[in-house]
């Protein structure tokens, strides 16, 4: 039916780091080459920026999957792999990214700031590294870390000041086609508007706001009926509410009903819309038939403590005051709300008891396996608890007890991947 996406799934894959390269340095005057095998490529991020051009998630609809570039391995004369590509998600302002899993918050796109939702794996180490004055034909190099796969939900909850809300044809597109640069369609029919609009509304030097025009909601919206629900969410935010009443009679509606009824709808969906600044509006003054009509709608409003304007879109009678006014309560209401991240990154489930491949090599051990590999992806070593679990997965694997089976020495190397460490008792 519409076309406005507001809610997508995705799933991103940070790119693989290229593994390091095994080499050595023939040149006719040098009598025995040395390691000269490069280091492997940083895999690429996923980084997500806000696009200011866009204004639903459309594009997600039909590409859910987006992946960034491996990194290229390493190879002789000290050759470092190329870095793979990151890739850049564009997405409207006001997106929020959420763990699809436990739908926690990882970001609330609101600002510029680009945000990396996935690290591509480090390279691996060329052998280059791995010279020592005992170990001078180092016959190892390290494979590169995998990528990070995430799935998330992305939910545009747009990030305008003002929210227009009312009824179906009350004039709230027709508002912001005559107060701000926006062409949003208009039309004689219900439902016209689809998708939310943006207006900047320039009030002043430097006195500005966004305006949004949110399709209709509609009695049983907050129950989902209709169109009305999903678009709630985009109101969410506004730190004002313009609520627009059709006063002409021109489609035989009691505004007072249909105030209500909008009020309601706001409280089911979100209470704290209920206590959101609210300036209301009786448009179409310009088509009155019952001057009485006005009368009794604005007693009503007054008496509930709203402010009350008159209104013509047509003739742009009021137009002005009432944006005048809107960017006045702006100044006293706090920002735009965004969203705190709650996201908590748990430890990925692994199973540390699969078996684990021991070399020997001179005197290094180099371990290697699947699942030692995704430990590593995951363990930050500039953080405390990440490097304490990585500790405690490594010795509740039993790798240790393996080692000094095996007849490790103090002293000796050992080698994970892009991390190497003398062992010690
Ligand atoms: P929305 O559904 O609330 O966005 O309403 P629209 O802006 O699409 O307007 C619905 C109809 O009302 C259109 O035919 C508009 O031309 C008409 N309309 C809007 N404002 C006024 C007004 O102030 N005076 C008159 N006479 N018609 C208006
Ligand atoms: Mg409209």
């Amino acid at each position: 039916m519409s076309n406005f996406i507001d809610k997508a799934r995705i799933t991103v894959r940070s790119g693989a780091g290229g593994g390091g390269a095994v080499s050595f340095h023939r040149a006719k005057y040098v009598a025995a080459g040395g390691p000269d095998g490069g280091d492997g490529g940083r895999g690429g991020d996923i980084i997500v920026v806000v696009d200011e051009h866009m204004s639903t998630l459309m594009d997600f609809r039909y590409k859910r999957k987006y992946v960034a570039n491996d990194g290229v391995s390493g190879s002789g004369k000290r050759c470092t792999g190329r870095d793979g590509e990151s890739l850049v998600i564009k997405v409207p302002r006001g997106t929020v990214i959420r763990d699809t899993e436990t739908n926690e918050i990882i970001r609330d796109m609101a600002d510029d700031t680009p945000f990396v939702l996935a690290r591509g794996g480090n390279g691996g180490w060329g052998n280059k590294h791995f010279a020592t004055p005992t170990r001078q034909v180092p016959m190892f190099a390290k494979a590169g870390l995998p990528g990070k796969t995430r799935d998330v939900t992305l939910e545009l909850k747009l990030l305008a000041d003002v929210g227009l809300v009312g009824f179906p044809n009350v004039g709230k597109s027709s508002l912001l086609s005559v107060a701000t640069k926006a062409r949003p369609k208009i039309a004689n029919y219900h439902f016209t508007t689809l998708f939310p609009n943006l207006g900047v509304v320039y009030v002043d030097e430097g006195v500005s706001f966004v305006m949004a025009d949110i399709p209709g909601i509609i009695e049983g919206a907050a129950e989902g009926a209709g169109l009305g629900h999903d678009f709630l969410r985009h109101i969410d935010r506004c730190r004002l509410l313009i609520h627009m009443v059709d006063i002409s009679g021109s489609e035989g509606r009691d505004p007072i009903e249909d105030f209500e009824t909008i009020n309601a709808e706001l409280k089911e969906y979100n209470p704290d819309l209920a206590s959101r600044r609210m300036l209301v509006v009786a448009n179409k003054i310009d088509i009155l038939e019952d001057s009485e009509q006005l009368e009794r709608f604005r007693q009503h409003v007054e008496a509930k403590g709203y402010d009350f304007f008159e209104l013509s879109t047509a003739t742009q009678q009021g137009v002005r005051d009432l944006m005048k006014r809107a960017a006045e309560e702006l100044s006293k209401l706090p920002p735009p709300i965004v969203f705190e991240a709650n996201y908590v990154e748990r430890p990925p489930e692994i199973d540390t008891q699969a078996p684990l491949s021991i070399e020997h090599v001179d005197d290094v051990w180099i371990i290697d396996g699947p699942w030692l590999q995704k430990i590593m992806a995951n363990v930050n070593f500039s953080d405390f608890e990440s490097r304490n679990w990585f500790d405690r997965m490594l010795r509740d694997s039993g790798l240790f007890d393996r080692l000094e089976e095996m007849g490790i020495q103090d002293g000796e190397l050992v080698s994970l991947y892009n991390l190497e460490f003398e062992y010690w008792r």
